[in-house]
């Protein structure tokens, strides 16, 4: 083929897209890389589809579907999913069907005598379709006459094993090249995440895939973090009442349990809310679902069950009350917000408690070693995003394998902290759990480090140890800030059993030698009238006696902690 023919047949390619593009889907042009992938593909070349969510990724396969020979077979995890585009597709002209378990066997039928006569242009399908003998003969039939345009394997993160969408059944598509090698495929996913990429090729057998990645970023989100003050709520209930009455937004907890304790209390305060999780019976999870895509101003309380395939446009916001368990995950979940491009708010509320939580749980989890050395990866990634100093969003593209300067719309844009040197007071507090026996919860070992002569203390001979009032230059809310991120950073952890005493772990013991140093976002409270000048401050946040007030929330903390290990136990958390 000469080259002016091969130019001639690009140009009538890219006017038969742009046709299709304006009459079929209704947009004047396409948006990123879909031109690109869309005649990659429509040329019979597989892809790789890397956009985040709302990037447009259904266009890239149902374009070259339209304009190739035969039926594109489009694998997807979720029945909401695949109604959603046919009706779409329907409502463009497109002649497209799904095929799943909810569809009675005589329209399966129909279905699949439409697809033999060559009367559909998609068929949407689960995943374990391909493993019925059926449906691979009807497949086999198609193939020999040319008559499938292509396999578009959406969502194709569920063949991730990380990830909480796996689903076992996707690792069977790995046999499609095999099968019908004359078919292209592409793969379509908005997992951002650079080992999961990897990993989707390989059990995808995409090995020869052109890649097209997008930039991660959404710029219409503002990414905000902050450490929880007890349990959060008065922090969620002070961001909740800042929100637009229009839309809608999810506050994501890591139990069920919590899930619809959170939804009660703010109903209780005049906020509507409607609690999502795994343990809901299916009937009461799509009521929940669907009064959320249809009224304004409902928060969804909800574990990571609710999330793929709400297709909400106006989610206003994303709120973490709960520390998620990797960067990928937050991501994800924050991604939910502001899919129509208007300013959305991602609001993070963590606490050192649930880092700890989450590493006990990979550490006790039957993974092998290399996995959880993954997990325990991927959980780092997202305390750094959040214990560090810097932009956000920066933090956020960086781990996705993105340079971009600070961006000036997150938090630590907006209100700079300043890195605090706080390796002494990080090992003070250390050294304190040492040396009273690695048995007690924060607020007795601050206690101890301000030499508080509570009863105790007394009674335990804690104001003998060499600590004992050696952080008297340090308000109690500085030294919870230091606790809070010695826990996040997993130079602590937690002993859930006996009354979530905090525990030195191998990370603490540099630090202890004085091998490494120790920095932290200077808490607010202590920042006033303290550390003076610029960059790192070096000289201790003031000390501030504490008010009654101050005195008796710790209390109710302590109090509250110690009630939550006795009555609940470990929470149930949902995978
Ligand atoms: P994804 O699967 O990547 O999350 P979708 O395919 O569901 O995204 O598309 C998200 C939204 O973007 C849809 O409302 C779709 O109509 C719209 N969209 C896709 N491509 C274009 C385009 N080229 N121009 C305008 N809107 C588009
Ligand atoms: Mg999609
Ligand atoms: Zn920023």
């Amino acid at each position: 083929m000469s080259a002016l023919v091969a130019e001639e047949e690009d140009a009538a390619l890219a006017a038969r897209m742009q046709a299709l593009l304006a009459r079929v889907f209704g947009h004047a042009r396409f948006r990123g890389p879909q031109a690109e992938i869309v005649a990659h593909v429509a040329r019979g070349g597989d892809a790789l589809v890397l956009m985040p969510t709302g990037g447009g990724k259904s266009l890239c396969y149902q374009l070259p579907a339209l304009l190739r020979e035969g039926v594109g077979v489009v694998i997807s995890p979720l029945i909401a999913l695949m109604e959603d585009q046919v009706a779409a597709l329907r409502e463009n002209g497109v002649a497209a069907a799904a095929l799943h378990s909810g569809v009675a066997p005589e329209a399966a039928e129909a279905i699949e005598r439409a697809a033999r006569e060559g009367r559909l242009k998609l068929l949407y399908c689960a995943p374990e379709r391909l493993q019925t003998r059926r449906f691979l003969e009807l497949l086999d039939v198609l193939a020999a006459q040319g008559a499938i345009a292509l396999f578009a394997i959406d969502e194709a993160h569920c063949v991730w094993q990380w990830g909480h969408d796996f689903r076992p059944d996707y690792l069977h598509l790995a046999m499609l090249p095999a099968r019908y090698p004359e078919v292209p495929r592409i793969a379509l996913t908005a997992t951002a995440d650079a080992a999961a990429r990897e990993e989707i090729a390989a059990r995808l057998a995409l090995h020869e895939a052109r890649r097209f990645v997008t930039s991660f970023d959404r710029p219409n989100l503002f990414y905000a973090a902050e450490r929880k003050r007890g349990d959060g709520r008065a922090q969620l209930l002070a961001f909740l009442r800042r929100q637009p009455p229009e839309g809608g937004g999810i506050v994501y907890c890591l139990s069920r349990g919590k899930t619809e304790k959170l939804a009660r209390w703010l109903n209780e305060r005049g906020i509507p809310a409607l609690p999502y999780h795994a343990g809901l019976t299916h009937e009461v999870r799509e009521r929940h679902q669907r009064r959320f895509l249809a009224e304004d101003g409902l928060v969804m309380t909800a574990t990571i069950a609710f999330g793929m395939g709400i297709d909400k446009p106006d989610v206003r916001f994303v709120a973490h009350l709960d520390l998620p368990r990797s960067l990928e995950g937050y991501y994800q979940e924050t991604g939910r917000a502001g899919r129509d491009g208007e300013p959305a708010q991602a609001y993070l509320l963590w606490d050192g408690e649930d880092a700890a939580w989450h590493r006990q749980l990979i550490e006790t989890s039957d993974m092998l070693p290399e996995q959880k050395e993954m997990a325990h990866r991927r959980l780092d990634a997202l305390v750094d995003m959040v214990a560090g100093t810097g932009c956000r969003r920066q933090a956020i593209l960086a781990y996705f394998g993105e340079t971009i300067g600070p961006c000036g719309r997150c938090d630590r844009c907006l209100a700079p902290v300043r890195p605090w040197e706080a390796t002494d007071a990080a090992r003070k507090a250390l050294s304190t759990v040492y040396r009273t026996g690695q048995r007690y919860g924060a607020a007795h070992l601050i206690d101890v480090l301000r030499g508080h002569a509570s009863e105790a203390v007394v009674r335990r001979g804690h104001d003998r140890v060499s600590t004992y009032g050696l952080g008297v230059d340090l308000p109690a809310e500085t030294w919870q800030a230091v606790f809070g991120e010695l826990l996040l950073r997993g130079h602590l952890s937690i002993d859930f059993e006996r009354h979530r005493a905090l525990v030195l772990t191998p990370r603490a013991r540099p630090l202890l030698r004085g091998e490494e140093t120790f920095a932290l976002a200077l808490p607010r409270t202590a920042a006033k009238g303290s550390a003076r000048g610029a960059g790192m401050a070096s000289a201790a946040p003031a000390a501030e006696p504490l008010s009654p007030s101050e005195q008796a929330r710790f209390e109710r903390l302590r109090r509250w902690r110690l009630r939550q290990a006795q009555t609940e136990g470990v929470p149930a958390y949902v995978i």
